[in-house]
Protein backbone atom coordinates (compact mmCIF):
# COMPACT_ATOMS: atom_id res chain seq x y z
CA UNK A 1 0.00 0.00 0.00
CA UNK A 2 2.92 2.35 1.15
CA UNK A 3 5.92 2.50 2.55
CA UNK A 4 5.69 3.75 6.07
CA UNK A 5 8.47 6.30 5.84
CA UNK A 6 5.50 8.03 3.41
CA UNK A 7 3.01 8.57 5.87
CA UNK A 8 2.83 11.52 8.70
CA UNK A 9 2.07 10.86 11.86
CA UNK A 10 -1.42 12.39 11.52
CA UNK A 11 -2.15 9.85 8.41
CA UNK A 12 -1.42 6.92 10.28
CA UNK A 13 -3.90 8.01 13.51
CA UNK A 14 -6.24 8.97 10.49
CA UNK A 15 -5.71 5.35 8.73
CA UNK A 16 -5.87 3.25 12.01
CA UNK A 17 -8.94 5.15 13.07
CA UNK A 18 -10.64 4.76 9.74
CA UNK A 19 -9.34 0.69 9.63
CA UNK A 20 -7.25 1.59 6.21
CA UNK A 21 -5.00 -0.38 8.33
CA UNK A 22 -4.47 -2.19 11.86
CA UNK A 23 -1.99 -0.83 15.00
CA UNK A 24 -0.71 -3.81 14.30
CA UNK A 25 -0.02 -4.08 11.11
CA UNK A 26 1.76 -0.36 11.56
CA UNK A 27 4.14 -1.49 14.87
CA UNK A 28 5.17 -4.14 12.53
CA UNK A 29 5.71 -1.79 9.07
CA UNK A 30 7.88 0.08 11.99
CA UNK A 31 9.90 -2.40 13.00
CA UNK A 32 10.77 -3.63 9.62
CA UNK A 33 12.10 -0.48 8.43
CA UNK A 34 13.95 -0.59 11.86
CA UNK A 35 15.47 -3.37 11.42
CA UNK A 36 16.24 -2.84 7.42
CA UNK A 37 18.07 0.50 8.30
CA UNK A 38 19.32 0.45 11.77
CA UNK A 39 22.60 -1.48 10.64
CA UNK A 40 23.45 1.88 8.68
CA UNK A 41 22.15 4.61 10.97
CA UNK A 42 22.16 2.99 14.70
CA UNK A 43 20.10 5.29 16.01
CA UNK A 44 18.14 2.99 18.94
CA UNK A 45 19.81 1.58 22.16
CA UNK A 46 16.86 -0.43 22.29
CA UNK A 47 14.03 -1.99 20.16
CA UNK A 48 10.81 -2.44 22.51
CA UNK A 49 9.18 -5.16 19.96
CA UNK A 50 7.38 -6.79 22.44
CA UNK A 51 6.16 -3.62 24.16
CA UNK A 52 5.37 -2.27 20.74
CA UNK A 53 2.75 -5.17 19.84
CA UNK A 54 1.22 -5.32 22.84
CA UNK A 55 0.28 -1.26 22.31
CA UNK A 56 -0.80 -1.95 19.17
CA UNK A 57 -3.24 -4.87 20.12
CA UNK A 58 -4.88 -2.61 22.60
CA UNK A 59 -5.23 -0.29 20.42
CA UNK A 60 -6.79 -2.82 17.42
CA UNK A 61 -9.13 -3.97 20.65
CA UNK A 62 -10.24 -0.49 21.43
CA UNK A 63 -11.32 -0.08 17.87
CA UNK A 64 -12.95 -3.09 17.90
CA UNK A 65 -14.87 -2.47 20.68
CA UNK A 66 -16.31 0.84 19.66
CA UNK A 67 -13.89 3.12 21.86
CA UNK A 68 -12.56 6.62 20.77
CA UNK A 69 -9.04 6.37 19.71
CA UNK A 70 -6.52 9.24 20.64
CA UNK A 71 -5.06 11.16 18.53
CA UNK A 72 -1.77 9.20 17.96
CA UNK A 73 -3.58 6.09 17.66
CA UNK A 74 -0.93 3.76 16.02
CA UNK A 75 1.51 5.89 15.63
CA UNK A 76 5.36 4.23 15.94
CA UNK A 77 7.47 6.22 18.55
CA UNK A 78 10.79 6.54 20.03
CA UNK A 79 11.76 7.92 23.37
CA UNK A 80 15.57 9.66 24.30
CA UNK A 81 16.85 7.16 26.29
CA UNK A 82 17.03 9.12 29.49
CA UNK A 83 13.71 8.63 29.63
CA UNK A 84 11.77 5.66 32.10
CA UNK A 85 9.67 3.81 29.96
CA UNK A 86 8.55 0.63 32.28
CA UNK A 87 9.41 -2.76 30.56
CA UNK A 88 13.24 -1.08 29.06
CA UNK A 89 16.23 0.23 30.57
CA UNK A 90 17.11 3.66 30.94
CA UNK A 91 20.99 3.74 29.86
CA UNK A 92 20.98 7.34 29.39
CA UNK A 93 23.64 5.86 26.67
CA UNK A 94 26.25 5.86 29.70
CA UNK A 95 27.98 2.29 31.35
CA UNK A 96 26.87 3.63 34.86
CA UNK A 97 23.20 2.51 33.90
CA UNK A 98 23.61 0.01 31.45
CA UNK A 99 21.74 -2.35 33.40
CA UNK A 100 19.04 -0.12 34.81
CA UNK A 101 15.68 -1.35 34.53
CA UNK A 102 12.74 1.71 34.42
CA UNK A 103 10.91 1.54 37.52
CA UNK A 104 8.02 3.96 36.14
CA UNK A 105 7.50 5.44 33.06
CA UNK A 106 7.90 9.25 33.02
CA UNK A 107 5.06 11.70 32.25
CA UNK A 108 6.15 13.22 28.62
CA UNK A 109 6.40 9.20 27.79
CA UNK A 110 3.14 8.22 29.50
CA UNK A 111 1.00 11.26 27.72
CA UNK A 112 2.19 9.77 23.75
CA UNK A 113 1.06 6.40 25.10
CA UNK A 114 -2.07 7.72 26.98
CA UNK A 115 -2.61 9.42 22.95
CA UNK A 116 -2.56 5.64 22.10
CA UNK A 117 1.09 5.59 20.22
CA UNK A 118 3.30 2.40 20.23
CA UNK A 119 6.49 2.53 21.71
CA UNK A 120 9.26 1.24 19.45
CA UNK A 121 12.42 2.03 21.62
CA UNK A 122 14.87 3.82 23.60
CA UNK A 123 17.14 6.34 20.95
CA UNK A 124 20.52 7.21 21.82
CA UNK A 125 22.09 9.81 22.61
CA UNK A 126 25.31 11.45 24.21
CA UNK A 127 26.23 9.86 27.66
CA UNK A 128 23.94 12.10 30.30
CA UNK A 129 22.91 14.31 27.38
CA UNK A 130 26.67 16.15 27.76
CA UNK A 131 27.29 16.27 24.27
CA UNK A 132 26.21 17.59 21.04
CA UNK A 133 27.18 14.81 18.31
CA UNK A 134 25.90 11.41 20.07
CA UNK A 135 29.69 10.33 20.39
CA UNK A 136 30.11 10.50 23.69
CA UNK A 137 27.38 7.68 24.22
CA UNK A 138 29.21 4.63 25.73
CA UNK A 139 27.48 1.81 23.43
CA UNK A 140 28.01 3.39 19.84
CA UNK A 141 27.86 5.83 17.29
CA UNK A 142 24.42 6.98 15.56
CA UNK A 143 25.35 7.86 11.79
CA UNK A 144 23.31 10.86 9.68
CA UNK A 145 21.14 9.42 7.56
CA UNK A 146 22.13 11.87 4.76
CA UNK A 147 25.90 10.59 4.75
CA UNK A 148 26.70 7.91 7.02
CA UNK A 149 30.20 9.50 7.58
CA UNK A 150 28.85 12.37 9.78
CA UNK A 151 27.38 12.80 13.27
CA UNK A 152 23.75 13.10 13.60
CA UNK A 153 24.32 16.41 16.80
CA UNK A 154 23.30 15.77 20.12
CA UNK A 155 22.67 15.20 22.63
CA UNK A 156 19.24 13.66 21.03
CA UNK A 157 20.94 12.15 18.14
CA UNK A 158 19.50 9.11 17.90
CA UNK A 159 16.04 10.49 18.06
CA UNK A 160 16.77 12.80 15.07
CA UNK A 161 18.27 9.78 12.96
CA UNK A 162 15.07 7.58 13.69
CA UNK A 163 13.24 10.42 12.49
CA UNK A 164 15.02 11.45 9.27
CA UNK A 165 15.88 8.06 8.57
CA UNK A 166 12.06 6.77 7.97
CA UNK A 167 11.81 4.53 10.79
CA UNK A 168 9.43 6.42 13.16
CA UNK A 169 7.46 9.46 12.36
CA UNK A 170 7.89 11.40 15.66
CA UNK A 171 10.31 10.72 18.72
CA UNK A 172 11.07 12.42 22.67
CA UNK A 173 14.43 14.15 22.80
CA UNK A 174 15.48 16.62 25.34
CA UNK A 175 16.95 20.03 25.47
CA UNK A 176 19.12 21.61 27.84
CA UNK A 177 21.18 23.96 25.87
CA UNK A 178 20.02 22.68 22.23
CA UNK A 179 19.73 19.29 22.27
CA UNK A 180 16.59 19.11 20.32
CA UNK A 181 16.87 21.77 17.61
CA UNK A 182 20.95 21.25 16.79
CA UNK A 183 20.21 17.47 16.26
CA UNK A 184 16.78 18.13 14.14
CA UNK A 185 18.89 20.93 12.31
CA UNK A 186 21.84 18.20 11.54
CA UNK A 187 19.37 15.60 10.39
CA UNK A 188 16.76 17.29 8.30
CA UNK A 189 13.85 17.29 10.70
CA UNK A 190 11.88 19.24 12.90
CA UNK A 191 12.50 19.79 16.36
CA UNK A 192 10.86 21.72 19.18
CA UNK A 193 11.58 22.90 22.55
CA UNK A 194 8.75 23.87 24.38
CA UNK A 195 8.65 26.43 26.66
CA UNK A 196 10.35 25.01 30.02
CA UNK A 197 7.56 24.13 32.23
CA UNK A 198 4.88 23.26 29.29
CA UNK A 199 6.29 19.87 29.39
CA UNK A 200 6.89 17.71 32.67
CA UNK A 201 10.32 16.80 33.28
CA UNK A 202 9.31 13.85 35.65
CA UNK A 203 10.96 10.65 34.81
CA UNK A 204 13.57 12.16 32.77
CA UNK A 205 17.02 12.00 34.13
CA UNK A 206 17.91 15.19 35.07
CA UNK A 207 21.14 17.14 33.88
CA UNK A 208 20.44 20.88 34.43
CA UNK A 209 17.15 20.74 36.44
CA UNK A 210 16.56 24.41 35.77
CA UNK A 211 17.47 24.13 31.55
CA UNK A 212 16.26 20.96 30.77
CA UNK A 213 12.53 20.52 28.32
CA UNK A 214 11.10 17.58 26.75
CA UNK A 215 10.05 18.22 23.06
CA UNK A 216 9.47 15.93 19.93
CA UNK A 217 10.93 15.54 16.86
CA UNK A 218 9.19 14.85 13.29
CA UNK A 219 9.14 15.44 9.52
CA UNK A 220 6.20 18.41 9.59
CA UNK A 221 5.49 20.62 11.65
CA UNK A 222 1.84 19.34 11.79
CA UNK A 223 3.45 16.16 13.47
CA UNK A 224 5.16 18.05 16.15
CA UNK A 225 2.54 19.91 16.47
CA UNK A 226 0.08 17.02 17.14
CA UNK A 227 2.74 15.56 19.25
CA UNK A 228 2.74 18.71 21.60
CA UNK A 229 -1.25 18.18 21.81
CA UNK A 230 -0.65 14.73 23.42
CA UNK A 231 2.37 16.03 25.73
CA UNK A 232 0.14 18.90 27.59
CA UNK A 233 -3.15 17.46 27.19
CA UNK A 234 -3.21 16.26 30.62
CA UNK A 235 -2.56 19.85 32.47
CA UNK A 236 -0.33 20.87 35.38
CA UNK A 237 1.87 17.06 35.82
CA UNK A 238 1.89 16.93 39.94
CA UNK A 239 5.24 15.39 40.12
CA UNK A 240 6.48 18.08 38.53
CA UNK A 241 6.18 21.21 40.44
CA UNK A 242 7.53 23.36 37.61
CA UNK A 243 4.76 22.00 35.18
CA UNK A 244 2.59 24.09 33.83
CA UNK A 245 -1.57 23.52 32.66
CA UNK A 246 -1.09 25.32 28.96
CA UNK A 247 -4.36 24.28 27.42
CA UNK A 248 -3.63 24.89 23.97
CA UNK A 249 -5.00 23.48 20.76
CA UNK A 250 -1.35 23.73 18.99
CA UNK A 251 -3.30 22.54 15.67
CA UNK A 252 -5.76 25.10 15.71
CA UNK A 253 -3.97 27.74 14.42
CA UNK A 254 -1.37 26.23 12.45
CA UNK A 255 -2.32 27.48 9.06
CA UNK A 256 -3.43 30.97 9.76
CA UNK A 257 -1.60 33.28 8.18
CA UNK A 258 1.33 35.73 9.66
CA UNK A 259 0.44 38.27 7.51
CA UNK A 260 0.95 41.58 9.72
CA UNK A 261 2.71 40.11 12.31
CA UNK A 262 6.48 40.81 12.75
CA UNK A 263 9.84 39.12 13.14
CA UNK A 264 13.41 39.85 14.49
CA UNK A 265 16.54 39.18 12.95
CA UNK A 266 19.65 39.77 14.59
CA UNK A 267 22.11 41.57 12.24
CA UNK A 268 25.21 40.66 14.56
CA UNK A 269 24.32 36.79 14.93
CA UNK A 270 24.54 36.71 10.59
CA UNK A 271 28.02 37.64 10.84
CA UNK A 272 29.31 35.95 13.85
CA UNK A 273 31.88 33.68 13.69
CA UNK A 274 31.84 30.04 12.85
CA UNK A 275 28.56 30.37 10.63
CA UNK A 276 29.02 29.41 7.25
CA UNK A 277 27.71 30.74 4.24
CA UNK A 278 25.30 27.85 3.43
CA UNK A 279 23.32 28.64 6.13
CA UNK A 280 23.48 32.02 6.49
CA UNK A 281 21.92 31.60 2.74
CA UNK A 282 19.35 29.57 4.30
CA UNK A 283 18.27 31.76 7.10
CA UNK A 284 17.79 34.81 4.11
CA UNK A 285 15.85 32.55 1.88
CA UNK A 286 13.59 32.01 5.12
CA UNK A 287 13.51 35.68 6.07
CA UNK A 288 12.52 36.14 2.25
CA UNK A 289 9.82 32.90 2.62
CA UNK A 290 8.27 34.96 5.72
CA UNK A 291 8.22 38.12 4.11
CA UNK A 292 6.70 36.95 0.99
CA UNK A 293 3.78 35.85 3.08
CA UNK A 294 3.64 39.18 4.14
CA UNK A 295 5.54 38.93 7.62
CA UNK A 296 7.31 42.55 8.49
CA UNK A 297 11.14 42.17 9.36
CA UNK A 298 12.48 44.27 11.91
CA UNK A 299 15.99 44.26 13.42
CA UNK A 300 16.59 43.76 17.17
CA UNK A 301 19.55 42.94 19.19
CA UNK A 302 20.14 40.99 22.18
CA UNK A 303 23.09 42.39 23.30
CA UNK A 304 23.89 39.63 26.10
CA UNK A 305 23.74 36.77 24.04
CA UNK A 306 27.06 36.59 23.16
CA UNK A 307 27.47 35.68 27.41
CA UNK A 308 24.74 32.85 26.87
CA UNK A 309 27.95 29.95 26.42
CA UNK A 310 29.98 31.07 29.29
CA UNK A 311 26.83 31.00 31.68
CA UNK A 312 25.68 28.27 30.19
CA UNK A 313 29.02 26.52 30.80
CA UNK A 314 28.85 27.44 34.38
CA UNK A 315 25.18 26.57 35.41
CA UNK A 316 24.81 23.82 33.83
CA UNK A 317 28.20 21.97 35.48
CA UNK A 318 27.00 22.97 38.63
CA UNK A 319 23.10 21.45 38.11
CA UNK A 320 24.44 18.45 36.29
CA UNK A 321 27.63 18.19 39.33
CA UNK A 322 24.73 17.94 42.18
CA UNK A 323 22.23 15.62 40.28
CA UNK A 324 24.73 13.12 39.19
CA UNK A 325 25.70 13.29 42.85
CA UNK A 326 23.36 9.98 42.90
CA UNK A 327 25.58 8.13 41.08
CA UNK A 328 27.40 6.91 44.34
CA UNK A 329 28.27 3.26 43.55
CA UNK A 330 25.56 2.40 46.00
CA UNK A 331 22.04 3.14 44.83
CA UNK A 332 22.06 3.26 41.30
CA UNK A 333 23.99 1.96 38.41
CA UNK A 334 27.21 0.62 38.29
CA UNK A 335 28.95 -0.76 41.51
CA UNK A 336 32.42 -1.54 41.14
CA UNK A 337 33.08 -5.34 42.46
CA UNK A 338 35.40 -6.20 45.21
CA UNK A 339 35.94 -2.76 47.36
CA UNK A 340 37.07 -2.79 50.44
CA UNK A 341 35.50 0.57 51.42
CA UNK A 342 32.95 2.55 50.78
CA UNK A 343 35.26 5.69 49.69
CA UNK A 344 36.59 3.12 47.29
CA UNK A 345 33.28 1.84 46.00
CA UNK A 346 32.08 5.46 45.34
CA UNK A 347 35.50 6.51 43.37
CA UNK A 348 35.83 3.53 41.37
CA UNK A 349 32.02 3.17 40.63
CA UNK A 350 32.09 6.32 39.32
CA UNK A 351 35.49 6.35 37.83
CA UNK A 352 34.74 3.26 35.61
CA UNK A 353 31.36 4.25 35.33
CA UNK A 354 31.49 7.57 33.57
CA UNK A 355 33.04 8.43 30.57
CA UNK A 356 35.31 11.68 29.83
CA UNK A 357 32.22 14.20 29.12
CA UNK A 358 30.06 13.19 31.67
CA UNK A 359 33.63 13.61 34.18
CA UNK A 360 34.65 16.89 32.75
CA UNK A 361 31.26 18.45 33.27
CA UNK A 362 30.69 17.44 37.29
CA UNK A 363 34.28 17.94 37.64
CA UNK A 364 33.69 21.46 36.14
CA UNK A 365 30.45 21.57 38.78
CA UNK A 366 32.82 20.40 41.82
CA UNK A 367 35.02 23.50 40.96
CA UNK A 368 32.64 25.97 40.43
CA UNK A 369 30.49 24.89 43.46
CA UNK A 370 33.31 25.11 45.85
CA UNK A 371 33.97 27.96 48.44
CA UNK A 372 35.57 31.05 47.23
CA UNK A 373 35.09 30.28 43.49
CA UNK A 374 31.46 29.94 43.45
CA UNK A 375 30.48 34.16 43.82
CA UNK A 376 32.96 34.86 41.33
CA UNK A 377 31.39 32.30 38.58
CA UNK A 378 28.07 30.87 39.61
CA UNK A 379 26.94 33.55 40.83
CA UNK A 380 27.60 36.48 38.22
CA UNK A 381 26.34 33.54 35.87
CA UNK A 382 22.99 33.69 37.09
CA UNK A 383 23.24 37.58 36.95
CA UNK A 384 23.95 37.52 33.22
CA UNK A 385 20.92 34.87 33.11
CA UNK A 386 18.59 37.79 34.32
CA UNK A 387 20.79 40.19 31.78
CA UNK A 388 19.76 37.81 28.87
CA UNK A 389 15.97 37.16 30.07
CA UNK A 390 15.57 40.88 30.11
CA UNK A 391 17.27 41.46 26.40
CA UNK A 392 14.67 39.21 25.37
CA UNK A 393 11.52 40.83 27.36
CA UNK A 394 13.22 44.40 25.32
CA UNK A 395 12.98 42.10 22.10
CA UNK A 396 10.01 41.19 22.57
CA UNK A 397 8.38 44.52 22.56
CA UNK A 398 9.13 44.68 18.96
CA UNK A 399 8.19 41.25 17.59
CA UNK A 400 6.65 38.38 17.25
CA UNK A 401 9.38 36.17 16.91
CA UNK A 402 13.03 35.33 16.44
CA UNK A 403 14.24 34.11 13.69
CA UNK A 404 18.42 33.05 13.96
CA UNK A 405 20.55 30.24 12.25
CA UNK A 406 20.07 26.27 14.48
CA UNK A 407 23.54 25.55 14.62
CA UNK A 408 26.27 27.60 12.53
CA UNK A 409 27.06 24.73 10.09
CA UNK A 410 25.76 21.59 8.58
CA UNK A 411 26.76 18.28 10.05
CA UNK A 412 30.50 17.66 10.88
CA UNK A 413 32.46 13.90 10.34
CA UNK A 414 33.02 11.55 13.09
CA UNK A 415 36.13 12.74 14.96
CA UNK A 416 36.35 16.20 13.25
CA UNK A 417 35.80 17.84 16.33
CA UNK A 418 37.88 16.80 19.46
CA UNK A 419 38.10 20.20 21.43
CA UNK A 420 35.38 20.33 23.68
CA UNK A 421 35.71 24.19 23.82
CA UNK A 422 34.79 23.96 19.81
CA UNK A 423 32.15 21.02 20.58
CA UNK A 424 30.37 23.62 22.79
CA UNK A 425 29.89 26.40 20.03
CA UNK A 426 27.54 23.86 18.32
CA UNK A 427 25.03 25.83 20.52
CA UNK A 428 26.05 29.29 19.88
CA UNK A 429 22.29 29.84 18.72
CA UNK A 430 20.36 27.67 21.01
CA UNK A 431 21.71 28.09 24.52
CA UNK A 432 20.09 31.73 25.31
CA UNK A 433 16.79 30.22 24.61
CA UNK A 434 17.12 27.58 27.61
CA UNK A 435 19.08 30.15 29.87
CA UNK A 436 15.60 32.40 30.10
CA UNK A 437 13.15 29.31 29.25
CA UNK A 438 11.58 30.06 25.93
CA UNK A 439 10.50 28.46 23.23
CA UNK A 440 13.04 27.42 20.16
CA UNK A 441 11.99 24.75 16.91
CA UNK A 442 14.05 24.09 13.75
CA UNK A 443 12.48 23.74 11.19
CA UNK A 444 14.46 22.29 7.84
CA UNK A 445 14.94 24.42 4.84
CA UNK A 446 16.52 21.49 2.74
CA UNK A 447 20.36 20.88 1.43
CA UNK A 448 23.00 23.44 1.72
CA UNK A 449 24.90 24.01 -1.48
CA UNK A 450 28.47 23.72 -0.29
CA UNK A 451 27.98 20.91 2.45
CA UNK A 452 25.18 18.67 0.72
CA UNK A 453 23.87 18.45 3.88
CA UNK A 454 20.90 19.63 5.90
CA UNK A 455 20.30 23.26 7.05
CA UNK A 456 17.90 24.81 8.99
CA UNK A 457 15.93 28.01 10.23
CA UNK A 458 15.59 27.99 13.98
CA UNK A 459 12.82 30.60 15.47
CA UNK A 460 12.33 31.48 18.99
CA UNK A 461 9.52 33.01 20.86
CA UNK A 462 8.55 34.22 24.36
CA UNK A 463 7.42 32.47 27.33
CA UNK A 464 4.27 30.51 26.46
CA UNK A 465 3.82 31.08 22.88
CA UNK A 466 4.47 27.84 21.74
CA UNK A 467 1.26 28.11 19.30
CA UNK A 468 3.05 31.12 17.93
CA UNK A 469 5.64 29.16 17.08
CA UNK A 470 4.48 26.42 15.53
CA UNK A 471 2.41 28.78 13.09
CA UNK A 472 5.45 30.82 11.87
CA UNK A 473 7.77 26.84 11.80
CA UNK A 474 4.61 26.12 9.02
CA UNK A 475 5.11 29.21 7.33
CA UNK A 476 8.78 28.80 6.80
CA UNK A 477 7.98 25.33 6.05
CA UNK A 478 5.04 26.36 3.34
CA UNK A 479 8.39 27.98 1.48
CA UNK A 480 10.32 25.08 1.26
CA UNK A 481 7.48 22.16 0.22
CA UNK A 482 9.78 20.44 -2.44
CA UNK A 483 12.74 18.79 0.37
CA UNK A 484 12.85 15.65 1.02
CA UNK A 485 11.72 14.39 4.28
CA UNK A 486 13.79 10.54 4.51
CA UNK A 487 17.12 10.23 3.75
CA UNK A 488 17.07 8.80 0.11
CA UNK A 489 19.45 6.10 1.55
CA UNK A 490 16.85 5.01 3.67
CA UNK A 491 13.65 5.86 1.97
CA UNK A 492 11.70 3.00 1.23
CA UNK A 493 13.63 0.19 2.59
CA UNK A 494 11.79 -2.38 5.14
CA UNK A 495 8.54 -0.54 6.77
CA UNK A 496 5.70 -2.09 3.85
CA UNK A 497 2.96 -0.87 4.83
N1 LIG B 1 25.42 20.44 23.65
C1 LIG B 1 25.06 21.04 24.91
C2 LIG B 1 25.88 20.41 26.00
O1 LIG B 1 26.73 19.66 25.71
C3 LIG B 1 23.60 20.87 25.15
C4 LIG B 1 23.25 19.52 25.63
C5 LIG B 1 21.77 19.35 25.84
O2 LIG B 1 20.96 20.19 25.46
N2 LIG B 1 21.44 18.29 26.52
O3 LIG B 1 25.67 20.66 27.13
Amino acid sequence: MANIDELSAAQIAAGVASGQFSAVEVAQASLSAIEAREPQVQAFLQVSADLALAAAQKTDAARAAGEKLGPLAGVPVAFKDNMHLLGTRTTCASRMLQNYESKFTATAVQRLLDAGATPVGKTNMDEFAFGSSTESSAFHRTNNPWDTERVPGGSSGGSAASVAAGEVPVTLGSDTGGSIRQPASFCGVVGMKPTYGAVSRYGVVAFGSSLDQVGPFGRSVADVALAMNALVAAGHDPYDSTSQDCPVDFLEHLEDPIEGKTVGVIPSLMEAEGLTAEVKAGIEAAEKALRDQGANIVEIELPNMASSIAAYYVIGPCEAFSNLARFDGVRYGYQEPGCKTLAEQTSLSRAHGFGAEAKRRQMMGAYLLASGVYDKYYYPAQQVRTLITQDYVNAYKRCDVILMPSAPRTAFKFGEISDPTQMYLSDMYTISNNIVGNGGISVPLGLGADSGMPISAQLQGPAFCDRKLLQFARAIERGFEGRAKVAPAFAGKGGEL
